[in-house]
């Protein structure tokens, strides 16, 4: 197969160009054009008026190489790479140990994925209930105020993921091709096809359900065993090799490989973890609020008199302003025509975070706007950074009058320091409410001085991001994890044999396609692991 890129259509192109433009690019005449499919559709909407589909194309001819001859010196033109996924390994048939994966976010569901398609058989526990259990738990406090700690938004199957955007868009690098495995596994679960070909794929919170059950579904029938309201309290650890879990029920489960995939929010787990001994650094992350706009003005802006073409959806952006005290704010998880959601896992605290459905047709565009900390900020502890979360939240929910309400400002009371009395346009989507009062000291001055300058910074890129109505709601906090679960190029834990930190609580991901990916490679690494030992 040939690889065309960078292959430019106008927005309403006809079907039947893209076979023409094909035609074109390489020189064929159509008898000599076999098959394409795409493989990647972005947008070029740099401007708004002039709006390009760019394509990246599979082209299958009968005369690959004379095709590539003749058109070396084009860049656009590739043999396409194999993406194909393959195992690093299978289990023995006399397997004598079972790994153990904690957590069925990304990060655990295809660890243990890829375990069992391997023949591992691994044993998966997670704190939280199945994921039809957990939505009742979660609206249970979107809509009733009644928090369950063990069932929330970020414990339960499927993890911090499932009410979510589902933006399946990363920057990592991935040589070997294995978020292409995990976008086809996606598909197979449910997730609709053309996540393998638009460059920002999304799926949202009503799909990403049903698909974590049928991933359940596929673990089981390969002989994985995934045991639900099964929170690891401890860790068994004999000289520097790991032995087995504690389950807070008080079963012991021996095993001597661990995949720790427990999310940015395990603050329970990660201190088990260092009162063990196991390495744990304090990590950067950010903080800040949610910003909700109408999604028509992020629409007119990005789009002009495009906005609302069917090719399109819902405008989103990206914006990082560096500011005058050296902090750098910008914009995290922006979920067009979506809802901002409460989001914490602990009892008397308010995070938010956004999340939309896979039509994105909700009225507001929202955004985390946050500032970047760093351990200077929180020095001294290695899990410092918790406390400071921990302090905002609880400090966000006695703003919002203890009722988990988020604290909320209009953005123009916000810049001009007095505090909101009453909503305008913007009528804020976050449940269970929203109460109006000053923000000005729900983060650290440096981060108020930031967010405050960056604001007016944004409206110069995105006119009317500014806007007086536009509503705040905080505090964002769990924007990355706190922590990093040091690891060797094993994969093992920096000083405890048989643990994997991994995925996005142990500082290896930040979102859901980065956290999959780390999974299949957690996989591998116990995998062959498994195998050496037992050959051995
Ligand atoms: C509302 C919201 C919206 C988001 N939107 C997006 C988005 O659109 N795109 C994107 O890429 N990312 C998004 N993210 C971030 C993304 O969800 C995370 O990056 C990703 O889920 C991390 O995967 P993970 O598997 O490492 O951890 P998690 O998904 O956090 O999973 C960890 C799991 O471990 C379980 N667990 C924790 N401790 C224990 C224990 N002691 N014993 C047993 N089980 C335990 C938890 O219950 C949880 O199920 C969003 C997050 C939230 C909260």
């Amino acid at each position: 197969m040939l690889r065309i890129t960078e292959l430019k259509l106008p927005l309403d192109h006809p079907e039947s160009m893209i076979k023409t433009a094909i035609l074109d690019r390489l020189g064929l005449s159509a008898e000599h054009l076999i098959n394409y499919t795409i493989f990647r559709r972005g947008i070029d909407a740099r401007n708004r008026d002039s709006i390009f589909l760019i394509y990246t194309i599979d082209v299958e001819t009968d005369n690959e190489q004379g095709i590539l001859k003749r058109l070396h010196d084009d860049p656009h033109i590739s043999l396409t790479p194999d993406t194909t996924y393959r195992f690093v390994t299978r289990a023995p048939m006399d397997l004598s140990s079972r790994p153990v994966v904690i957590g069925t976010g990304p990060c655990g569901l295809f660890a243990a994925l890829i375990l069992a398609q391997m023949g591992f058989r691994p044993v998966i526990l997670e704190r939280g209930k199945e994921v039809r259990e957990r939505t009742k738990d979660t609206f249970g406090l979107w809509r009733k105020s009644v928090f369950n700690p063990e069932s929330n938004v970020q414990f339960g199957e499927g993890g911090a993921g499932t009410f979510s955007d589902g933006k399946l868009h990363t920057q990592i690098k991935d040589p070997n091709h294995y978020g292409r495995k995990v976008l086809t596994e996606f598909v197979k679960a449910g997730a609709p096809a053309e996540i393998l070909y638009v460059s920002k794929p999304h799926i949202g919170t009503f799909k990403l359900v049903s698909m974590v059950e049928q991933m359940r579904a596929t673990i089981e029938s390969l002989g994985g065993e995934i045991r639900f309201q099964s929170r690891v309290d401890d860790i068994d650890i004999d000289n520097g090799q790991v032995r087995g879990v504690k389950l807070a029920n008080g079963e012991t489960i021996r095993c001597d490989h661990i995949v720790l995939a427990v999310g940015h929010s395990a603050r329970d787990t990660f201190k088990v973890l260092y009162d063990r001994g196991v390495y744990i650094e304090a990590k950067p992350f950010s903080i800040g609020f949610r910003i909700e706009h109408p999604q028509s003005l992020i629409d007119a802006c990005r789009f002009g008199k495009n906005a609302g073409h069917p090719m399109l959806g819902a405008a989103d952006y990206k914006l990082v302003h560096h500011c005058r005290n050296g902090r750098s704010v910008y914009s995290f998880c922006m979920c067009p025509g979506g809802t901002v959601v409460a989001a914490t896992s602990e009892t008397g605290h308010v995070v938010t975070n956004g999340m939309s459905q896979y039509s994105r047709n909700e009225r507001n565009a929202n955004s985390g706007i946050v500032v970047g900390i760093t351990p200077d900020d929180y020095p001294d502890h290695p899990l410092a950074g918790i406390e400071l979360q921990r302090r905002l939240e609880a400090h966000a929910f006695e703003l919002g009058g203890k009722t988990y309400e988020a604290p909320g400002q209009l953005v123009g009371d916000f810049l001009a320091q007095r505090p909101s009395v009453a909503l305008g346009s913007v009528q804020p989507s976050y449940t269970p409410g929203v109460h109006l009062c000053d923000l000005s000291s729900a983060l650290p001055d440096y981060a108020i001085e930031a967010i405050r300058e960056a604001i007016p910074a944004f409206d110069k890129k995105i006119k009317g991001f500014a806007m007086h109505d536009a509503v705040l709601t905080g505090v964002e906090t769990r924007t990355s994890s706190p922590v990093r679960i040091k690891r060797n190029a094993d994969y093992q834990s920096l000083n405890t044999k048989g643990l994997y930190p991994a995925g996005e609580g142990a500082g290896y991901a930040g979102g859901i396609l980065s956290a999959a990916v780390d999974g299949i490679k957690i996989a591998e690494a116990v995998a062959l692991d498994i195998v050496r030992n037992q050959e051995k």
